[in-house]
């Protein structure tokens, strides 16, 4: 069938008028792409000035006060933009609306960015350099310190030719992750306020604390939020949509021994070695099933810590996995390899084994419309969508579990939590279209 033709079909069977489809189709892309391109711009570069660097070490909510800042920064542009109930609430959770502007059964929807950035690097006095329009090749970042970015340590620069690229200055991560999504939600607000005409659903908007070390989202009141779907802006490359996360359990081993006894005479005594059971432990573990043994969907087991304290070891481990059939598998993994060093040590005092929970794989409750429409407003604005599972977890995922549902969208950050992160202002733009265009999409579905 010609494309026409299917058009017509489509919105007959539909009952939309045609009229309207015809008029709307690519109107909201009618827009000066190089004045939004310099507004993501300026205000990715400005956004990257405030050190907001989360702490691990912190037990408050935000860990640092510099995200406290930013927050500031964002209410002050919130209102200036004509977003409402704009709120900072103590945990530094930036809260605003867009109510709609037409009489719609729409569902309200939300779009999500964290304020901090990653701890691998440093996050105090980014110095943000634009460089436009990249001819492919080495891009430098520090002459003195040989920091040169280029295809081979980032090799999505390959799609980056002709694009604006902005990276740090040296010593500093640049914060593209997630300072792209914050810069790309403003400009998304900015654009609804400057173009009124545009029907879109009721939009809520979030900005979020202690992403990287996970502590953040767990405070968020999401029934006072009031949204019924969710994206956070949070990703990498052009179309991608995040909509799996791993299903995530952290153990516990305890293997307790009898080191108080004179390694001379140690033959034949009550003498139990619990660092050698530790190490047992950890060496029977399957190689092949590690971190840097495994990609794509395959999940892995990971010790974090070994801790010897006299007589008593501990170990600290991860299991990370996409299918309940993979993580009980390794769950068996761990049970084998503590079962054969119970077995071996008869001597040993103490054995303990025990899993916990951490978080689970968002895709057992995404509702396929969220990704769906996500999907279709790509679709729409002529971007290849590519719907990939994440190698660990999400405030996504941990929002979709508490009721609302949270798929990731991408926002041109890469090589993140590094000296080489870099933003493609390009890529940012066609997320901030993609933004608008769900925006007008939800406003045709109904709650
Ligand atoms: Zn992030």
């Amino acid at each position: 069938m010609k494309n026409w033709l299917r058009f017509i079909a489509l919105f007959a069977m539909s009952g939309l008028p045609l009229l309207a489809y015809a008029q709307d189709w690519k109107a909201v892309t009618h827009y000066d792409k190089t004045a939004i391109k310099k507004q993501l711009t300026d205000r990715f570069t400005r956004y990257v000035t405030f050190d907001t660097q989360s702490s691990e070490t912190a037990s408050s909510v935000p860990s640092t006060p510099g995200q406290i800042k930013l927050a500031k920064e964002l209410v002050k542009e919130l209102k200036k933009n004509g977003a409402k109930n704009v709120r900072l609430d103590k945990s530094g959770f930036v809260t605003a609306e867009i109510p709609a502007n037409v009489a719609t059964k729409a569902p309200t929807i939300a779009f999500f960015a964290h304020l901090d950035t990653a701890l691998e690097a440093s996050g105090k006095n980014v110095k943000p350099q634009v460089h436009t329009k990249y001819q492919g090749g080495d891009l430098v970042i520090n002459s003195e310190k040989k920091l040169i970015l280029n295809p081979t340590n980032a090799p999505q620069l390959l799609q980056g030719r002709g694009h604006d690229i902005i990276t740090a200055s040296g010593g500093t991560l640049l914060g593209a992750d997630d300072k792209t999504g914050v810069a790309i939600i403003m400009t998304l607000v900015q654009f609804l306020y400057d173009n009124p005409s545009l029907e879109h659903a009721p939009i809520k908007i979030a900005f979020t604390p202690d992403e990287e070390i996970g502590t953040g989202i767990g405070h968020f009141n999401v029934p006072a939020f009031g949204a019924n779907y969710a994206y956070t802006v949070d990703g990498g490359n052009l179309g991608e949509i995040i909509n799996e996360t791993f299903n995530a359990k952290s153990f516990t081993v305890v293997f307790e021994g009898n080191r108080a006894v004179h390694p001379g005479e140690a033959l034949n005594s009550p003498f139990a070695d619990n660092v050698l059971m530790a190490s047992d432990f950890h060496t029977l573990l399957p190689r092949y099933k590690r971190p840097e043994s495994t990609s794509g969907r395959k999940g892995f087991i990971l010790v974090d810590s070994i801790q010897t304290q006299e007589n008593r070891t501990e170990i600290k481990g991860i299991i990370r996995a996409f299918t309940d059939t993979e993580m009980d598998e390794l769950v068996n993994d761990v049970k084998t390899a503590f079962n054969t060093v119970k077995a071996m040590n008869h001597k040993g005092t103490g054995f303990q084994l025990s899993f916990t929970d951490q978080y689970k794989n968002m895709n057992t409750v995404l509702p396929k419309q969220v990704v769906d429409m996500a999907v279709l407003a790509m679709q729409q604005e002529e971007i290849t969508p590519t719907i990939t599972a994440a190698r660990g977890g999400t405030d996504g995922s941990q929002l979709s579990f508490k009721g609302l549902p949270t798929p990731d969208i991408f926002s041109g950050q890469f090589n993140i939590h590094s000296e080489l992160e870099y933003a493609d202002v390009d890529v940012m733009e066609s997320s901030f279209r993609t933004l608008v265009r769900l925006a007008t999409l939800w406003n045709l579905q109904e709650k």
